[in-house]
């Protein structure tokens, strides 16, 4: 099996191609520069104390982790978070050596490979903390660990209710390093900020417990995008960013930084164009009927790529126009109507998501077309969409 995501390269006309890859007319555009420059830009918009941490989770939302890791470590990133050990390993074992914050919880068969990885995992129960204790103590170095709060968000952590009772007991563990403590918020980007508030208080009189017990963690760390940019009082330590860095915004109500670009843009090339006539219908189903003579482009990419499976919805961009999508999203194809756009042809690029010329089909236009959310629909393109990585901008380039 080739290696899903391809190494940075420059494009080239024509149908999609890069190292690993043989040619496909339907393909990901990754813009490095921009991911630098968006980094340069959330870097600038926070107080020079606070670190800033990229989640790199399920391939970095979908970019590839390994370059866009690479890029926001040269533009400002300080430090990385996954989700799983592999994640962790493909990082490792190509040369990254930035601290990588391990979320989520554990199972202690895990424990040893968060040593040998040299991660910072994440400690939500007790039980964990102490196995991890133990064979960081048998192999004579410490491990070091960010203690998980659940201050709200009811998923991983230890409860804030019992905080004075776990601080005790995790102060006992001499085979620990306490790095960081974090929390997670169940709700950072709506208007309503009363949850974040009431789950920052409960964060605080955490950190009272685990100050009283004598631990101290240089890294106390609440927020995610939405709390980067709405809740600066929560900013803390240093902020966990995943979406933003893509220039895509986590709600339509969070602030707005200034000129952050998008980095992702799907595209293909219309492969064949069919004359209808009037009562013809267009793909499974035939939920589509001509109603006048047209002509409908076919664009090799489907729900096997990841785009929704919608029919007679949603739009895409060829010549800077917005088409519409008729008939049904298939495995592998998509249709269109082009029969206002008479000078399309073969060969023509499309946009399917992102932006051309004046029109945008945004990430939130097409998670909606799901009944999703931005997070979902960017992470859910498939890997045998072939990523390629333009612009790679020289190390701190303005
Ligand atoms: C995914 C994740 C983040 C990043 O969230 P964004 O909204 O993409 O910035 C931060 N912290 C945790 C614990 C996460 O799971």
């Amino acid at each position: 099996m080739s290696a899903p995501f391809s190494s940075p390269g420059e494009l080239s006309g024509g149908a999609a191609a890069s190292p690993g890859h043989l040619p496909r007319s339907a393909w990901i555009e990754v813009d490095l520069g921009a991911l630098g420059h968006n980094f340069r830009a959330i870097r600038r918009s926070l107080p020079a104390g606070t670190a800033l941490l990229y989640v790199v989770k399920d391939e970095a939302y979908g970019l590839g982790a390994l370059a866009a890791a690479r890029v926001a470590l040269a533009n400002g990133a300080d430090r990385l978070a996954v989700f799983t050990l592999s994640e962790a390993e493909r990082l490792r074992s190509a040369g990254i050596t930035a601290p990588i914050l391990l979320m989520g919880e554990r199972l202690p068969e895990e424990l040893p490979w968060v040593l040998r990885l040299d991660l910072e995992p994440c400690v939500g129960r007790l039980e964990i903390a102490t196995a991890l204790d133990a064979l960081a103590r048998q192999q004579g170095r410490p491990a070091p660990v960010h203690i998980k709060v659940n201050t709200g968000m009811n998923r991983f952590g230890l409860p804030w209710r019992a905080a004075r009772s776990w601080a005790a007991e995790l102060a006992a563990l001499t085979g620990l390093r306490f790095e960081g403590v974090l929390g997670h918020f169940a709700q950072s980007d709506e208007e309503d900020k009363t949850f974040a508030r009431v789950q920052l208080e409960r964060f605080h009189q955490s950190l009272e417990a685990l100050r009283a017990a004598g631990i101290e963690p240089r890294w106390k760390h609440h927020s995610n995008s939405g709390g980067a940019l709405d809740l600066p009082e929560a900013h803390l330590d240093l902020v966990r960013v995943g979406l933003l860095a893509h220039g895509v915004y986590p709600s339509r109500v969070c602030r707005r930084l200034e000129d952050l670009r998008p980095v992702m843009t799907v595209k293909a090339r219309l492969v064949a164009i069919q004359e209808v006539e009037p009562g013809d219908t267009v793909g499974y189903g035939m939920r589509w009927r001509a109603d006048r003579p047209g002509r409908i482009g076919v664009l090799p990419l489907g729900y096997g790529d990841g785009f929704p499976r919608v029919r007679n919805e949603g739009h895409a961009l060829i010549r800077g126009v917005r088409v519409p999508l008729v008939g049904g999203v298939a495995m592998d194809a998509l249709t269109v109507d082009l029969t206002d756009l008479p000078g399309a042809a073969v060969g023509d690029e499309a946009v399917l998501m992102g932006r051309q010329g004046a029109e945008e089909i945004s990430a939130h236009d097409l998670a909606a077309l799901k009944r999703s959310v931005s997070y979902d629909l960017l992470a859910g393109w498939r890997s045998r969409l072939p990523r390629l990585y333009r612009h790679a901008s020289p190390p701190n380039a303005p």
